[in-house]
């Protein structure tokens, strides 16, 4: 059976009365998966953004074998290991100058948990607490509170808005209208927040909107001369998802706080990194227990997830990784092109590995549930997409081959006559 009914598996963004049913995957390889009927789907969003050279990439899927005859997992508080030391030391080597030490945790949200915990603690052991947040609008930074209270309001998240902390919000720097994204910046600035929390370049499950570097570069100028922390949740951008390994590198930026975690072990195994430049850790440094950074995770830094992410830096070091990045990004830009004049289509874009679209509707009665026929209707093609409501993105593993996006890109289009309005 390759669809799983009845089952006991309470799963994620899912209204069970709407779709029961899941699909079961028995393997994947490169940008495939396999389900146990022997069906299989091109996974063009990479297992929800994570996988970046390619399901079971043999260096990282050895590294974990080898890794898993030696330690498995072990407390992180007064004990330390090889592969999270080596993997500290790498990290530094590969992340933008300044970002001196590494925090670990285990996913995306925690790492963002401790961005904001760590930018509070240091203004406090400062002694000039400040608590007030910055974020940038249509923000997503995750799932538990601190995440969603930084992320933007949504039909996703009402329930729990009562618990939220108050964050001022920055409106979005739309192409043309950017002077206004960076005078709202400065006079927030002028409010003496604690820190300003971005998704650099492109704000993700927001919409795939994009910015440029130039403006990033901005927020970060205006951020650094009121002294307001200023935190890159590279999260989904990180590890080559942008064209360059980090997309603050196009900035020439290097923020105080950084979130790594989807892409930092290809994908394969979770981890999450927090990183940060020395006067945030300096502020922490002090006689007094009290001053100490006081989170950890049960699994934080584990051995397995190390080693995989040791190894993807190692492929990052290889010709091989940086041209299938090159390829690829010039490729999705080709692909996505060839819908520039289409007028089923609005806000054509790309930016490195990653493309969208907004399928204009032929009925407003479809904005609810289109995500969902979409998404439906690109599975029947043997296609993993996920539509965030009308706006279709391509995401996949830098891996995919040229034909692999043609399928994809015909099921586009094929979804195009069937839902767009056609003037
Ligand atoms: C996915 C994502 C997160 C959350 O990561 P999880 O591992 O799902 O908790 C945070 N920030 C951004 C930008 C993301 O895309």
């Amino acid at each position: 059976m390759s669809i799983v009914q009845n089952s006991p598996v309470w799963r994620p963004f899912t209204q069970h009365a709407l779709q029961p049913n899941a699909f079961k995957v028995s393997r994947a390889r490169g940008s495939l998966l396999e389900l146990e009927d022997g069906r299989q789907f091109i996974d063009a969003i990479s297992s929800w953004w994570v996988i970046t050279h390619g399901h079971c990439q043999p260096e990282i899927m050895q590294a974990i074998s080898d890794q898993a005859q030696t330690l498995d997992q072990v407390i992180f508080a007064g004990f330390t290991h090889e592969p999270a030391e080596k993997l500290a030391h790498r990290l530094l080597e590969f992340t933008p100058e300044g970002l001196e030490y590494v925090f670990y945790s285990d996913s995306g949200s925690t790492s963002v948990e401790v961005a904001i915990k760590m930018a509070l603690g240091f203004w406090r052991n400062r002694g000039k607490p400040r608590t007030k947040i910055l974020a940038l609008e249509h923000g997503y930074h995750g799932d538990t509170i601190g995440a969603m209270s930084v992320g933007a309001r949504s039909s996703f998240n009402a329930p729990y808005e009562p618990l939220f902390f108050e964050v001022e919000r920055i409106p979005f720097p739309t192409k043309g209208f950017e002077q206004n994204t960076l005078d709202a910046l400065e006079r927030a600035c002028r409010s003496r927040p604690a820190a300003f929390i971005i998704e650099p370049l492109i704000v993700g499950a927001g919409g795939m909107l994009i910015y440029s570097p130039h403006t990033l570069a901005e927020m970060y100028r205006i951020c650094a001369s009121y002294g307001v922390l200023f935190i890159a949740d590279e999260v989904m951008t990180g590890f080559g998802r942008t064209g360059t390994l980090f997309a603050c590198e196009q900035a020439n930026i290097t923020p105080d706080i950084a979130c790594y975690s989807k892409g930092i072990t290809g994908g394969a195994i979770p981890l999450a990194v927090t990183m940060c430049r020395p006067e945030i850790y300096e502020a922490h440094y002090a006689p007094e227990r009290a001053r100490a950074f006081f989170h950890s995770s049960s699994f934080m830094a584990n051995p397995l997830a190390c080693a995989a992410a040791l190894a993807n830096l190692e492929l990052w070091e290889t010709s091989k990784a940086r041209q299938l990045l090159s390829d690829i990004c010039l490729v999705q830009k080709s692909q996505i092109d060839r819908f520039s004049n289409d007028k089923r289509f609005i806000n054509i874009r790309s930016l490195g590995t990653i493309a969208a679209l907004d399928l204009k509707l032929t009925n407003s009665s479809y904005l609810s549930t289109i995500s969902l026929e979409l998404m439906t209707f690109f599975n029947d093609l043997g296609v993993l997409l996920r539509p965030l409501g009308s706006t279709i993105y391509v995401l996949p593993p830098y891996c995919i081959s040229t034909q692999e996006l043609d399928v994809i890109y015909n099921a586009i289009d094929a979804a195009a006559d069937k839902y767009s309005m056609i003037d």
